[in-house]
C-alpha cells in the first residue's frame, strides 16, 4: 500500500519490508526500479511533472530523508520509518552477493565508481563488477549501450537527482538489469570520499545537520527544505493532504 506524501507514493515499509521487496525485485527476470526521495525531491516533482511521475511509477518509493518521516506525522499519516537509500544499497548489495550476481556503478566523478567497486568488493567477494563509467557524460545512448552489454543484474545511478531518475526512466529497461537504484552521492561514500554521518547521528534523526556540519555549502540546498513541513502543515491544517503541494 502506499502513502501519498504532498504527491509523493510512498512505500510503507520498514528497511528490513524493503530489504525483502527489493530482493523479490532483484531475483526476478524484468526490469524494475526504486527511487528514495528526500524532502528535496518533493518540492522538486512539484514544479517538474515528469519527474513526480517517475517516480510514482518506481517499484519502490523509500522514504529517504528524515524530513519526510516528519511530513508524513504531520499529515496524519505516518510513515514506519525513514529507509535511507545508502542502507537500501547496502542491502541490495548483501543481496546480490548471495546470489553471485552482477553490478554495474553509473555516476560521479571519474575514478570514484572504480574505487566504490573496489571496496564493494572487499565484503561482497562472490559480486561480480560487470562494468563502470563515470557521471560526466554527453552522450546517454553510448552509456546505455555499454551498461546492457556488460549484462548487470543491479544498477546503482548516481547522477544527483532528477537526472538520475529520469536518466532511469529513459534507458532503464534497455540496460536488461532487474533493478536500477537512483542513489545521488552513494558512489562517493562507497568509494570513502564522503564519510556518512555516525550511527548514533543517523538513530537522532540528525544525518542531514551531520552533512551540513561536514560540506557547509549545502546550507544553501538545505534551507529549502523546513519548506516541505510547513507546506506539510498547510495540507494538514486545509485538509487536503492526498492532492500533492500546496
Ligand atoms: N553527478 C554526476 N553527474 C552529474 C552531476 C552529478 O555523476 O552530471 C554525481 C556527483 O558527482 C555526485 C552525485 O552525482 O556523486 C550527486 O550527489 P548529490 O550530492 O547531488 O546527491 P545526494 O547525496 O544529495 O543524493
Amino acid at each position: 500500500m502506499k502513502t501519498d506524501i504532498l504527491g509523493i507514493q510512498f512505500d510503507n515499509l520498514t528497511r528490513e519490508e524493503a530489504k525483502e521487496a527489493g530482493a523479490v525485485l532483484l531475483r526476478s527476470p524484468e526490469f524494475h526500479y526504486a527511487v528514495t526521495p528526500n524532502p528535496e525531491f518533493i518540492l522538486a516533482a512539484d514544479k517538474d511533472l515528469e519527474f513526480q511521475k517517475i517516480l510514482n511509477q518506481a517499484d519502490l518509493v523509500l522514504p529517504d530523508g528524515i524530513g519526510v518521516v516528519y511530513s508524513a506525522k504531520i499529515l496524519g499519516t505516518p510513515l514506519k520509518g525513514r529507509v535511507a537509500g545508502f542502507d537500501f544499497a547496502c542491502d541490495m548489495l548483501d543481496v546480490l552477493d548471495e546470489m553471485g550476481g552482477r553490478l554495474y556503478l553509473l555516476g560521479a566523478k571519474p575514478g570514484v565508481a572504480e574505487e566504490a567497486g573496489r571496496r564493494i568488493l572487499e565484503s561482497h567477494p562472490n559480486i561480480v563488477l560487470c562494468g563502470t563509467h563515470d557521471g560526466y557524460f554527453k552522450d546517454s545512448d553510448p552509456v546505455a549501450r555499454e551498461v546492457a552489454q556488460a549484462q548487470p543484474d543491479l544498477l546503482f545511478v548516481c547522477l544527483g537527482a532528477p537526472k538520475q531518475e529520469k536518466w532511469i526512466s529513459r534507458f532503464g529497461l534497455i540496460t536488461g538489469a532487474k533493478l536500477a537504484i537512483g542513489l545521488g552521492g552513494a558512489l562517493d561514500v562507497f568509494a570513502g570520499n564522503v564519510e556518512r554521518a555516525p550511527e548514533k547521528w543517523q538513530k537522532a534523526g540528525l544525518e542531514w545537520a551531520y552533512r551540513l556540519k561536514k560540506e557547509p555549502k549545502r546550507i544553501g540546498r538545505m534551507a529549502k527544505l523546513p519548506l516541505v513541513l510547513v507546506k506539510a502543515a498547510g495540507r494538514r491544517v486545509t485538509g487536503k493532504g492526498r492532492q500533492g503541494v500546496l
